[in-house]
């Protein structure tokens, strides 16, 4: 029985748990999803999609160029103007149905290939991607015909071709995020996934196409940086979604100013999870984990600053040590993994610098003695105590497995010190007063703020940031919003 830690967890062990792989169906090489039909790069390039796990090459997909961006937008354009912008909002929340459906039937497959491609433990894909990429496109499906309903006494209008640009952290969860709101309020879309997730979006394509969806409704181009940048500048694209790093985010954002594209950016997080005194100590030491570890923190709103009140900081800190102790790091096929693989090479070395700086920033680090894979990108759950507010790892995103632990003695100390980042995408609040948690959430600039949890989404909750981590928000009415022009 192979082992996955150096050791023995209160006495327990698990055998390995991989999930099975017979059931998937993946081809060797993907083309463009354009107008309904699968169409080769005019450049004839593919890149190689990667199983961050263990190195291994999983399939090869096509690299669009502003060719091919080209051809998608004109597509998605036709079939505005056409089939779909004449659709009845019954008619088209059909269709968004049956891909819902068959995404819930596919769900498994789906779930494996997300955690091959992407490097998430398989828990997380098929409880939680999985689930709520599906749940989003029912959610919205149900406002296609309802939209003079959601915004009453308006005259409501799509927008017209929606070019969206997405992340690899939740890769077909975020599609769903993009993809079904536009749907639903009339829009035609051009998607780009992210250049080291494309599988699960290409799956998506081939769901779609098998919906009998009118072509061009929805146009997935594969590709770089460059492919986005494509997208973000043609003419013809009414609306940029994007969610990505701060940086890209700027760059879209002048790219845009100055035409009269409507844009979302769902950008960075540095959120604050805050443990007052009254806290449920246990509960809260494991919001913490499932904050920042359980999804290697590639996580935009991940809990990755603990403040805690000074009073229990030593028990907390003793627990969470102790937690992290037992948090197994590897195989992300396997069940009882809760920390898969970092999901690409450059995302390792990033998280490594950091790691680098905040020892040499004099910060005390504590990892988990856990054995980790020798092939594969991994990084063992890591936690920072000692820090200072101006510490470069506390200010500054690592969207790795890395907590900065701070404390505090004041309610009215610690708002300062959470609120004092560049970015306000979330934060977590844990006591066990009431009164408390209003006081705090109306004081956090955060876009989202959970009281006794962590990490929690519906799709009938918007989700998006203050400050420098973006504007607009996806997620329930607000999100529909976003795909309309209201008058
Ligand atoms: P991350 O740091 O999470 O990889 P990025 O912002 O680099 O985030 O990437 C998010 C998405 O944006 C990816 O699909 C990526 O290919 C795309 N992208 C990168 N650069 C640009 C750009 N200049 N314009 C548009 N999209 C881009």
């Amino acid at each position: 029985m192979a082992k996955k830690t150096d050791k023995k967890l209160s006495g327990w062990d698990f055998s390995p748990s991989p999930e099975g792989t017979s059931h998937i169906a993946l081809k060797d090489k993907y083309d463009l999803f354009i107008d309904g039909k699968w169409v080769k790069p005019s450049s004839g390039k593919y890149f190689d999609s990667i199983n961050p796990s263990n190195e291994e090459k999983i399939s090869s997909v096509a690299h669009a160029n502003q060719a091919d961006v080209d051809k998608a937008v004109k597509a998605a354009r036709k079939a505005y103007n056409g089939a779909w912008g004449k659709m009845s909002g019954k008619e088209r929340g059909k269709y968004i149905y049956r891909i819902a459906r068959m995404m819930q039937e596919k769900a498994r497959e789906l779930a494996v290939i997300e955690t091959l491609d992407g490097g998430k433990p398989i828990r997380e894909s098929r409880d939680i991607d999985i689930p709520l990429a599906c749940n989003h496109f029912f959610y919205y499906a149900g406002w296609a015909d309802k939209l003079d309903y959601a915004f009453p006494n308006r005259k409501v209008e799509s927008l017209g071709v929606a070019g969206q640009i997405i992340p690899w952290n939740f890769p077909l969860l975020m599609a769903a995020w993009k993809i079904a709101p536009a749907l639903a309020a009339g829009n035609t879309v051009v998607l780009k996934p992210a250049e080291s997730t494309s599988l699960t979006a290409l799956k998506l394509a081939e769901i779609i196409e098998e919906s009998g969806l009118p072509a061009g409704v929805v146009n997935i181009v594969t590709g770089f940086g460059d492919t986005g940048a494509a997208i973000v500048n043609h003419p013809d694209v009414d609306k940029v979604a994007f969610t990505g790093s701060t940086d890209v985010g700027k760059i879209i954002q002048k790219a845009i100013s100055g035409t009269d594209k409507k844009a979302t950016l769902e950008l960075g997080g540095k959120s604050a999870n805050i443990i007052l005194e009254d806290a449920p100590i246990d509960q809260a030491v494991e919001g913490i984990v499932n904050g920042i570890f359980f999804n290697q923190g590639h996580v935009c709103c991940a809990g990755s600053r603990l403040f805690v009140q000074e009073s229990v900081a030593e028990v907390v800190i003793n627990k969470l040590k102790q937690r992290l102790d037992s948090l197994y790091v590897g195989n992300p096929l396997d069940k009882n993994t809760d920390i898969g693989a970092i999901n690409s090479k450059e995302q390792l070395q990033t998280i490594k610098k950091y790691i680098k700086i905040g020892q040499e920033e004099g910060a005390e680090m504590y990892q988990s003695p856990c054995s980790i894979p020798t092939k594969g990108y991994f990084c063992p759950p890591t936690l920072f105590t000692n820090v200072a507010q101006s510490s470069v790892i506390v200010q500054e995103e690592i969207f790795g497995p890395v907590l900065t632990i701070q404390t505090f003695r004041t309610v009215d100390e610690v708002i300062q010190k959470a609120n004092n980042t560049p970015f306000g995408l979330a934060a977590g609040v844990w006591t066990d007063k009431g009164s408390r948690i209003f006081n705090l959430t109306t004081k956090l600039r955060a876009g989202v703020v959970w009281a006794n949890t962590y990490n929690k989404f519906d799709p009938t909750s918007p989700f998006g940031g203050y400050k420098e981590s973006g504007f607009g928000r996806e997620g329930g009415l607000h999100g529909l919003e976003a795909y309309v022009k209201l008058s």
